[in-house]
């Protein structure tokens, strides 16, 4: 099995990468800035067992993914398992947002995943399997303060998850996304020992997530232990959104 997995040099990514490889499956280790990380994320996937072939491309344009999606298509096949993971926070009041933070927060997070699917769903569909799994965020079912435009393109996740599961189910593709509360990763960097002992206290379990929470989420949708399972959005939140 073949996984590509979108920003997986660092944090959540990085751990469904290792997760995927731990479960047998090569892993195209997709990043955009951080060249050394993901090395060190290939070596991970290598030491269980698995291939590691690395992938520099900014996800949320258009050329670089047609390009370089079809080189990837060419030279290794179309992967089984799309985990559409890469994603930016920016936060702030609505009324100080900028159209240029609109435009890299959509771009960033929801149309890197429609140009993903677009390179890889004709190869699954031709195949008449597959496996996708989108990285959402409980905000997108929530809403967050200081947070509109980040939680309208979570928002944008789930919709385009449950709608792509229908378009593509008769295909036998299977379509889910995961839906993390607060993670420990370089995303929450920006969040005070106080604001992050907050955000657990709102968990029924009393503590923040890790990547491997997720990555273990994600691992189990895209394996045959889900086979029955599709169009799904999991939250993995500690029971912060039940
Ligand atoms: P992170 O630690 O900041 O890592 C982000 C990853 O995405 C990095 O590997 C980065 O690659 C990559 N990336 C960002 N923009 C990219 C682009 N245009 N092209 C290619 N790669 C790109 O973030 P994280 O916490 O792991 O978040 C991963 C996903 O989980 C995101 O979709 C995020 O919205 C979601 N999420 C996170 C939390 C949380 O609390 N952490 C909660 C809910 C949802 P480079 O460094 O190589 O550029």
């Amino acid at each position: 099995m073949l996984a590509f997995v979108s920003g997986a040099s660092r944090g959540i990514g990085a751990a469904c990468a290792v997760e995927l490889a731990r479960q047998g499956c090569d892993v195209i280790i997709n990043y955009n800035k951080s060249r050394a990380a993901a090395e060190e994320v290939a070596k991970a996937v290598v030491a269980r067992g698995s291939k590691a072939m690395l992938c520099r491309m900014d996800v949320s344009d258009p050329g670089a993914v047609n390009a370089v999606c079809s080189e990837l298509v060419r030279m290794h096949g179309t992967p089984d398992i799309l985990v559409n993971n890469a994603g930016i926070s920016i936060s702030g009041l609505v009324q100080d947002m900028t159209e240029d933070q609109w435009d890299a927060l959509i771009n960033g997070n929801l149309r890197s995943m429609f140009l993903l699917c677009k390179a890889f769903v004709p190869g699954m569909v031709s195949r008449k399997s597959g496996c996708i799994v989108n990285i959402s965020s409980m905000w997108g079912q929530t809403g967050a303060s200081f947070e509109s435009v980040y939680s309208a393109s979570k928002g944008g996740v789930d919709a385009f998850t449950k709608s792509l599961a229908k378009e593509l189910g008769p295909s036998g593709i299977r379509v889910n996304a995961v839906s993390p509360g607060c993670i420990l990763t370089d995303m929450c960097a920006g969040y005070s020992e106080a604001d992050l002992k907050a955000l657990a206290d709102e968990t029924c379990l009393g503590r923040n997530g890790t990547p491997q929470d997720i990555a273990n989420a994600v691992a189990f949708l895209a394996s045959d232990k889900a086979s029955f399972i599709t169009g799904q959005i999991l939250g993995v939140n500690g029971g912060m959104v039940i």
